[in-house]
């Protein structure tokens, strides 16, 4: 913001008067920067991608003399194009191709987008838009780790801009992963984006993402270690195999299972790894057969005993359904404490759920054929 007019409010003389940070139009002749927009669902990244293509429409309109600040190797920043996953095309279908659709309306963009799967068809739509300076990437997140490399050769070597809205945190509240963690290092603007919590009984600004199954109707949070992906979560799901998402303040976030993860089910995973699978079975049997009796039944009940909505939340989490297989995707494919002959023995052996095993291995990289 221009100092002076920030300074202009502070020396009115209204000694209770805040000055907050001013909410800038954006700004295109800073050349050679990789812009984070962070935030949960429902806190307006794409909303704040819209405003920056009106921002663009506007500058557009100046004379060329503008042109010496907005320039860069052949591009000019104020040429904005938008990049979505080829997977989101899906969520847009009642709006045109065309279109860059938010919460709340939608800018029609023309031929200024593209849908893409990989780091790959990012570097292929660039090369063919060499008069285009400012790159927005909705998800970057979502790519594999090179997109993060691609993205800064192309900030030193040309100049470019890039606006990465993107989720950074999972429903563990950890980094979604390692992409994440280096567009974190490459970055150097972040814009922290909130949402209002989404609990019926709370006004808080919040930045959690929390993911629960429904099951009769009942709200379940997921546990610790539910699968980290779940490919297709943007309708509601009642059908208790696959989550819905919500955004929460830390109050009213549920995650339960973490302590037991640690203290208990990894454990009996490198048990397994070091050749001694029964216990491991055991536990696996119970959370599929009677899982109030299991370690994670009794962990919960000794607990989670209250009567508050947290507890019986936490209590809750019993009910949802493949916990076993759940516990097996997360020692395969996340922790590797397990080797595909065990995982076919152990699903064999408990007759397990091959069809969502076989889902959730996939959307976890992980993929193994049971058939
Ligand atoms: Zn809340």
């Amino acid at each position: 913001m221009d100092t002076n007019y920030r300074s202009f409010f502070e020396t009115l003389g209204l000694p209770r008067l805040q000055v907050h940070h001013p909410i800038n139009h954006f700004d295109f002749t800073r050349p050679g920067r990789i812009i984070l927009v962070v935030g949960p669902m429902g806190s307006g990244k794409t909303g704040f991608a819209a405003q920056i293509w009106r921002d663009s429409r506007i500058a557009l309109q100046k004379d060329d003399s503008v042109d010496r600040w907005t320039c860069t190797n052949g591009a000019d920043l104020r040429n904005v194009f938008f990049i979505r996953s080829r997977l989101d095309k899906r969520r847009f279908t009642e709006y045109p191709a065309d279109a860059l659709a938010y919460r709340g309306g939608y800018e029609i963009v023309g031929k200024a987008i593209a849908n893409i799967d990989s780091s790959f068809e990012l570097e292929a739509v660039i090369e063919d838009h060499p008069d285009v300076g400012t790159w927005v990437i909705d998800e970057a997140s979502f790519y594999d780790e090179r997109i993060a490399y691609v993205i800064r050769r192309l900030v030193v070597e040309r100049g470019l801009v890039f606006v990465l809205p993107t989720l950074i945190l999972n429903f563990r509240n950890a980094l979604f992963n390692a992409t994440t963690s280096l567009l974190l290092e490459v970055a150097r603007d972040v814009f922290p984006l909130t949402a209002y919590c989404e609990h019926p009984a709370c006004l808080t600004d919040s930045s959690y993402t929390y993911r629960y199954y429904l099951v009769d109707g009942e709200e379940c949070p997921a546990l610790y270690f539910d699968p980290l992906i779940i490919v297709g979560g943007d309708q509601k799901h009642a059908d208790g195999r696959r989550p819905n998402y919500g955004t929460r303040c830390g109050d009213h976030h549920v995650l339960p299972g973490k302590d037991y993860t640690y203290l208990v089910l990894k454990p009996l995973g490198e048990q397994a790894a070091a050749g001694e699978p029964a216990d491991l079975t055991r536990e696996l049997k119970l959370l599929r057969d009677e899982a109030s009796r299991s370690r994670l039944g009794l962990w919960l009940a000794e607990h989670n005993a209250g009567d508050d909505e947290q507890n019986r939340l936490s209590r809750n989490a019993l009910r949802v359904p493949c916990l076993a297989e759940r516990a097996l995707v997360y020692l395969f494919a996340e922790q590797n404490l397990i080797s595909e002959l065990l995982l076919r023995e152990i699903v064999l052996d408990l007759d397990l759920d091959v069809d969502f095993l076989t889902q959730r291995l996939a959307d976890n990289r992980r993929p193994v054929r049971f058939t």
